[in-house]
């Protein structure tokens, strides 16, 4: 167990700072067990401090001031610079998480890097608006940046999360105070470092590391905090709004948990390509994606013939190594998740479903996190299993009769982020994807994902959508003005 160089203090100010009160936590991968380095345990003074640089940044124009197209320049060197720094990066998402390598660096670092170029290069595309108003007055419609962006991001995708988040709000010209999770800190600092060599001003990008009630609540609460944007579990991100009620009513925008349903109709044009996106998007990430189609319904009369393609695939996904290249499925975050997913597992087995392939926790590294791909078959609605969030690599699949039959079964559910349908019929695509209450539906396939669509949530899954040009609308105010024109010229 060694300590390595990786610098966990906090990032106010543009300055790299210990916690005020000098406490730390210890930052342990879940690869190995390894104590990667001891990170700031920040609390309500470093949030004040770091709330007070973004309020300083933001009051002198230092930032916002810049023309769109000046923070546009900035933005893609911020982009640039991560690119520029992946290996570092994806080591270190690996590290401290437990990805594979190969995605740390081919989806998680591009994904982030291209999150940055995009909103940075969209700032200068976006016009205002003036309406249609008679002619004695001049109504302008303008959209500014709010002020200091509290930004509260999980462990499942680090750099991801936060780049949805603090691309948009950084390019509309706000300030941002970003808390990364306690389980994932590191590369969120690095990321503001690399900002401030971009040429992100100093006060304008602070990340205070820390627990959920140290730092987290502190900034959800803080009344100098103007909006809050939270990704994480449906529990915390109800006490999120609450929190924005209690203090300023700062704006509240929320991305939370899923459990989303993957509908497989017997007239499904590639059987082969549904199971494997069925096996794969339940798999990737360990199974900690909010997305993953973790509730998969069957239609009866090809479900032996699905189930026995499903099992035959598991193996493939069985952990290893993360730093591996090889390896698809790395380690759970911690144990604490760990033991979450093992007592999901052991209750779909005492509630009466059947354990087609994994259930067991491995060690394909000593001392990392580790689980088997895991399928359970005769899952019914009211099951643990069916109902909650695992976020690990556990699939519950479910048989059902015809469309409206499924559609009742797979809405019957307080999450609404994702579902998918599989058909040939055109009509029967059109249909169950209008009635699914999801904030997106793909129709025969799982993997589409693109920056220039909005990501988010029905019902419980969350308040507001990340990614697309709709995010600006999560950053910015309108500002209406009213300009009066009291002698036109007659002509
Ligand atoms: P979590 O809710 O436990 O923690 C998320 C963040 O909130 C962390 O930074 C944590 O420190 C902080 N936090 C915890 N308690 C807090 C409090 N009282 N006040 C303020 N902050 C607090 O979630 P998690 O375990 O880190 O992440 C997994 C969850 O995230 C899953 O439910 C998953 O579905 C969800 N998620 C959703 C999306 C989406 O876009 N919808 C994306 C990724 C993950």
């Amino acid at each position: 167990m060694t300590t390595s160089s990786y610098d966990g203090r906090a990032l106010i100010n543009g300055q790299r700072v210990a916690a005020l009160d000098g406490q730390t936590f210890d930052c342990i991968s879940p690869v190995d067990g390894r104590l990667l380095t001891q990170v700031a345990r920040c609390g309500q003074r470093d949030v004040d401090a770091a709330v007070a640089a973004g309020r300083a940044a933001f009051e002198d124009q230092r930032w916002r001031g810049l023309a769109p197209a000046a923070r546009k320049r900035v933005m893609i060197k911020f982009a640039d610079q991560l690119l520029a720094h992946a290996d570092e990066l994806a080591l270190m998402e690996t590290l401290d998480m437990g990805k594979p390598i190969q995605y740390a660096r081919s989806v998680d670092v591009n994904s982030a890097a291209n999150c940055l170029r995009w909103y940075g290069e969209a700032v200068d595309k976006i016009y205002d608006e003036i309406a249609p108003t008679a002619s004695t007055a001049l109504a302008l419609i303008t959209r500014e940046p709010m002020g200091v962006v509290g930004v509260i991001v999980p462990w499942n995708y680090p750099m991801i999360m936060a780049a949805w988040k603090i691309a948009p709000a950084l390019a509309a010209g706000n300030s941002v105070v970003l808390k990364p999770s306690e389980k994932s800190p590191l590369t969120a600092l690095r990321l503001a470092e690399l900002a401030l060599e971009a040429g992100i001003p100093p006060g304008v990008f602070n990340v205070v590391p820390g627990f959920g009630t140290e730092a987290g609540s502190p900034l959800a609460l803080h009344m100098d905090v103007d909006c809050i944007a939270f990704t994480g579990s449906t529990r915390v991100g109800k006490q999120i709004h609450v929190m924005a009620g209690q203090s300023n009513l700062k704006r509240a925008w929320t991305e939370l948990g899923g459990k989303s349903p993957n509908i497989v109709f017997a007239d499904c044009p590639d059987l082969d390509k549904a199971v494997a996106a069925a096996v794969g998007s339940i798999f990737f990430n360990q199974g900690e994606s909010c997305n993953a189609p973790s509730r998969l319904y069957v239609e009866a009369s090809i479900q032996a013939q699905f189930l026995e393609k499903a099992v035959a695939l598991a193996p493939g996904y069985v952990p290893g190594n993360p730093l591996d290249k090889a390896t698809v499925m790395g380690a759970i975050v911690d144990q604490v998740q760990l033991n979450s997913v093992m007592r999901y597992i052991d209750l779909g087995q005492k509630e009466g479903a059947t354990l087609l392939a994994g259930g067991q926790q491995v060690a394909p590294v000593a001392g990392g996190c580790y689980v088997q791909p895991t399928i359970f078959a005769g899952v019914t609605p009211e099951m643990t299993i069916c109902r909650e969030e695992i976020f690990g690599p556990v699939l519950s699949v479910l048989p059902f009769t015809d469309a409206a039959d499924v559609v009742k079964q797979a809405n019957a559910s307080v999450y609404g982020l994702q579902a998918a349908v599989w058909t040939r019929d055109i009509n029967k695509a059109h249909g169950v994807a209008r009635a699914l209450r999801a904030g997106t539906v793909h129709v025969n396939q799982y993997d589409e994902d693109d920056i220039t669509v909005p990501f988010g949530g029905y019902k419980q899954s969350g308040v507001g959508r990340d990614k697309s040009l709709h995010a600006f609308d999560k950053y910015t105010e309108t500002k209406t003005t009213w300009i009066r024109i009291d002698s036109p010229v007659q002509s």
